[in-house]
């Protein structure tokens, strides 16, 4: 499905597409799939209450999906198109960029023996309070030495809000926290973070010891604007006690 489409995906049923089959005596094609869930959707089936699956719908993200093991079928007439869905793994400090109305998944969902009911695999907690990551609803900090999750109103904060230093723009750039889900903006590091834009600028300090003369439009224009216009507290790391 083209970029510019993506919000069309909102309005159609999704799935995974398993296998076509022909009726020769009727001339139709049909397919199995795997249906993929979003959050709304969620709200009208059962969750087993078991373990961390009852997190699930407030920590899914609005263009996120679940794959589920329910098979429908479905006539390939009624196939609309095709929709990337990226593959997030959120435990990692460093994952390919989501743009804000892209489709993603991190778990799996599969019905129970009643027929009804659902338990969701490959659920992940995050932080000291080991929940799942909601991009809707948490914003979390990465410490970079531990490569650790936090949500920020889990840790103990040990700066006010500051406005950025009058030091010259790289400085204040090398001194910009990692951030993740909800941060005002929704963009394409919205929902994973911009860890990758910090390991870069680290390793042009450490290697070239300054920027390289393009690196505004390296890191984006917009995202420097962004958070160099902003206040950032700082907050300790519980595990290894380094600000993130
Ligand atoms: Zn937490
Ligand atoms: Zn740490």
């Amino acid at each position: 499905m083209d970029p510019e489409d993506r919000d069309l995906g909102q309005n159609y049923w999704k799935g995974k597409i398993l296998q076509f089959y022909k009726d020769k005596t009727k001339n139709e094609t049909w397919a199995t799939i795997h249906w993929l869930y979003n959050f709304v959707d969620l709200e009208a089936i059962n969750i087993i209450t078991d373990d961390m699956s009852p997190q699930v719908p407030f920590a899914m993200g609005k263009y996120e999906l679940l794959m589920s093991n329910h098979v429908g079928v479905i006539g390939a007439g009624g196939i609309e198109g095709h929709l990337d869905v990226i593959e997030l793994d959120d435990s990692k400090a460093i994952s390919p960029k989501i743009h804000p109305s892209a489709w993603f998944r991190r778990w799996t969902m599969e019905i129970q023996k009643d027929g009804k009911s659902f338990k969701v695999h490959d659920l992940k907690p995050t932080c000291i309070c080991h929940m799942l990551y909601s991009p809707r609803f948490d914003r979390q900090r990465l410490c970079t030495k531990c490569m650790i999750w936090y949500h920020e109103q889990c840790l103990q904060r040990v700066s006010t809000p500051q406005p950025p230093s009058e030091d010259e723009e790289e400085s204040q750039l090398l001194g910009v926290p990692v951030v993740r889900g909800l941060w005002g903006k929704e963009d394409e590091w919205g929902v994973v973070g911009w860890a990758d834009k910090v390991a870069l600028m680290r390793r042009w300090f450490w290697e070239l010891g300054s920027f390289p003369d393009d690196y505004s439009t390296v890191l984006g224009e917009d995202w420097i604007e962004h958070v160099l216009s902003r206040e950032w507290a700082f907050y300790i790391c519980p595990n290894c006690r380094n600000a993130c």
